[in-house]
């Protein structure tokens, strides 16, 4: 088994838990390594936070600028600030100097979509070498869907509104092309805001553009250790995929060494459940296909 979402250090201003966020002392990496191991996980795919690193704040801009509430510009421009801790360079040092000592790692990053600056985003990292891209909507305008802090948007948007919202978003980063598996899927219900009746209309335009576009969905055990306590996409929009023939990747979202790998059992058995007998990895974004445990 693989896991294809994990980070190497955690959210927020740096409270002493893990190295100062940027640095990547010796045995940090493999601390993952073992963690994944102890649950059977022989693979590792880092996909560290694009928002996060120093490189990329000029090409994304104060993209909260234009949200007209205020409130939630303001929510992310502090959170953007405090999270503005990484270097692109030094974490793709840091993951290739980990494949140089043979250990079973690939270099992935999460990629934040937004529709105006997505192409200055790739242009940003084609010079380096990444086995695969995932990308993810983390930001509707100017609010942070999945941060605790602005989740009372959800009363004053409506649910049914924000998923609307949402996945119009996700569609287009789906259609787009330019990353190799979506992350977290539905994250929007993250804190358990759950319309009353499924979205199926929304998820089958994320899953007719993923199926177009040969993009991959990553099967993420996070949701079940938040709120909503179930996994990215719920198994309704995760047989959606498999009818369209749209292969997953095995996630944790980890952002600690413990979590790597963490809940991979319950995620195979899902899908298998589900119909697949397959998950993705990659090299050099190429996808190579493996059967599931
Ligand atoms: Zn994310
Ligand atoms: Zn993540």
């Amino acid at each position: 088994m693989s896991d294809y979402h994990v980070h190497l250090h955690d959210h927020g201003v740096y409270a002493g838990i893990g190295p100062p966020h940027g640095e990547y002392p010796p045995g940090h990496i493999e601390a993952y390594i073992e963690a994944a191991a102890r649950r059977g996980v022989d693979e590792v795919g880092f996909t560290e936070h694009l928002y996060r690193c120093v490189e990329a704040a000029p090409v994304l801009g104060d993209f909260w600028a234009d949200e007209p509430h205020h409130d939630l510009a303001e929510d992310t421009r502090k959170m953007f600030r405090d999270d503005l801790s990484l270097s692109l360079n030094g974490y793709v040092e840091a993951v290739l100097a980990a494949k140089d000592r043979g250990l079973p790692v690939k270099l992935g990053l999460e990629v934040d979509f937004f529709p105006n600056t997505i192409e200055a985003v790739m242009d940003l990292l084609e010079p380096y070498p990444w086995d695969f891209l995932i990308g993810a909507v983390h930001w509707v305008g100017g609010w942070s869907v999945d941060y605790g802090v602005s989740a009372y948007e959800f009363d004053r948007r409506g649910i049914r509104r924000a998923y609307e919202d949402y996945f119009a978003i996700e569609t287009e980063l789906a259609a787009s092309g330019q990353v190799d598996v979506l992350a977290h899927v539905d994250v929007v219900k993250r804190f358990g805001h759950v319309p009353d009746d499924t979205p199926i209309d929304l998820y089958q335009q994320v899953v007719d553009a993923a199926a177009a576009s040969g993009t991959a969905v990553e099967l993420s055990s996070a949701g079940l250790h938040k709120p909503v306590g179930e996994v990215y996409p719920s198994p309704t929009f995760l047989s959606m995929f498999y009818k369209a023939g749209v292969p997953i990747t095995l996630a944790s979202d980890a952002h600690q060494p413990d979590e790597c790998g963490r809940d991979h059992e319950k995620l195979v058995a899902l899908a298998r459940a589900t119909g697949y007998d397959h998950y993705l990895t990659f090299d050099r974004r190429h996808p190579i296909l493996r059967s599931l445990p």
